[in-house]
């Protein structure tokens, strides 16, 4: 009988070893399969460590790269490559946020249930999200300044313009840099990668906070004479512009008044500002189709109202990451539930089933509906609807002290046309004023992509 039930036991463990060598090689599988499919030492797939099938296009069916058995085919407008190729990729690889490399199986045409399913020359199309006229408008836009541009359907999720500056040809690419994909390189995706001071953009977070948390926001007032001397010292110093003399709470946002934000900052408090600078998504990564951006960080100090107030406004040590924002203005135009970006347009059924999800809720229904009410008073009372023709605009400029000879510029917003539900971020490093200078690239990106839809 003892030897009996030995044996039982014996067996049990026999099958407990199968089962669980049988769940680690499914989950090593569905993990890695993709790995093992699109190997390097896979010839069928690679020459020379080039991927020599596959193809990429935009949106529309523009062809951006071609994957051949001699090589890289790049569109043949310069242009268009220079502009598209943080979102394609170049073929040495130093482009890590690149389509190529990060699309790799589903190029290769490699899928889960299949495996590498297409086997036969040509590989398969990748349709990105991106529209390479508008990514072409927006690095004529940026010209020679280092910058980024990021627009996408904040109702689809589709991100339609991705473009990074400085940018450089694939189809003639610089030696390899020793800052490769460092701030600054050729290589460096400032949309995806980049955290950078957000200005008066900011305030938009600081007004949500107030919106939830001051009942008596309405009857705020404060009286801006330029300066804003908070104690004693020149460190004191909450500086404006201008003097905006007595400003309510609309007014304060709609003239960026730094004395009146950092009073409502100190009003709802350190504690509360911390909590909303998470609550808006800015301190958390964004996953674009398993491309992490960075991600951005704030300190909300409870023991210094001068740098609490800085903080407020979005400067001190606030960072944020372009991509983050413009998912934040995605939620505000989305009433307050903003949509995954992707950059797929197509390429399996699981992308259908997955696209245009909701990233949960970020503002509060009423809130975002204020919010985008006071956007609207934005570019009424300040930027000028004459400036963006045509467009339903929404927008908040910001204008960061970096340091720099100048200050970065900035402008985030959406439109809201039945056909072009877009929320844009534009920062351009020593840009100037925000409202001047990052403006009217967001005018002609938006212009061009109402202009094909
Ligand atoms: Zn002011």
């Amino acid at each position: 009988m003892r030897k009996q039930e030995r044996r039982a036991w014996i067996c049990l463990a026999i099958v407990m070893v199968l089962l669980v060598g049988l769940g680690i090689f499914t989950y090593r599988f569905i993990k890695h399969g993709g790995e093992w499919a699109t190997f390097y030492g896979n010839t069928q797939i690679y020459t020379d460590g080039q991927i020599n099938r596959g193809t990429i296009t935009d949106r529309n069916g523009t062809e951006l790269l071609r994957c051949t058995k001699d090589g890289f085919v790049y569109n043949d407008d310069y242009e268009t490559r220079v502009a598209t190729v943080h979102a394609v990729g170049d073929p040495k690889g130093n482009v890590s946020t690149g389509a190529i490399s990060r699309f790799k199986s589903q190029l290769i045409g490699y899928d889960i249930l299949n495996g590498t399913y297409d086997s036969s020359a040509g590989g398969k199309t990748i349709s990105l999200t991106i529209d390479s006229d508008a990514n072409r408008a927006a690095y004529e836009a940026l010209g020679s300044r280092t910058g980024t541009v990021g627009v996408y359907n904040w109702k689809t999720g589709e991100i339609v313009c991705m473009v990074s500056t400085p940018t450089f040809d694939p189809a003639d690419e610089p030696e390899n840099a020793d800052d490769m994909n460092e701030e600054g390189s050729y290589f460096f995706n400032n949309f995806i990668s980049g955290t950078m001071i957000p200005g008066s953009t900011f305030k938009l977070v600081t007004s949500a906070a107030v919106i939830d948390n001051m009942p008596d926001r309405d009857s705020f007032t404060f009286d801006c004479d330029g300066v804003n001397q908070l104690g004693d010292g020149d460190d004191t110093k909450l500086y404006d512009v201008s003097a905006h003399g007595t400003v309510d709470f609309r007014e304060a946002l709609a003239e960026s008044c730094n004395g009146a934000f950092g009073a409502l900052t100190r009003a709802v408090g350190a504690k509360t500002m911390k909590k909303y600078a998470e609550k808006a998504g800015l301190t958390e990564p964004v996953d674009v189709d398993g491309i992490e951006t960075a991600a951005g960080s704030f300190d909300f100090p409870d023991d210094n109202d001068v740098r609490l107030s800085w903080a407020g406004i979005g400067q001190a040590d606030d960072l944020v990451n372009p991509c983050a924002m413009m998912v934040y203005m995605g939620a505000i135009a989305n009433g307050g539930e903003p949509v995954q970006p992707t950059l797929i347009k197509s390429a399996s059924f699981l992308k259908d089933i997955t696209g245009g999800k909701s990233m949960g809720r970020y503002i509060d229904e009423d809130t975002a509906a204020e919010l985008r009410d006071m956007m609207k008073n934005n570019v009424v009372e300040n930027y000028g609807e004459r400036n963006f023709p045509g467009l339903n605009i929404y927008a908040k400029s910001g204008t960061a002290e970096s340091g720099g000879v100048n200050s970065d510029a900035w402008f985030v917003g959406f439109t809201d046309d039945e056909d072009a539900p877009y929320a844009f971020v534009v920062w351009v490093k020593d840009g100037g004023f925000g409202a001047s200078a990052a403006a009217p690239i967001a005018n002609s990106v938006l212009s061009t992509l109402e202009s094909t839809e």
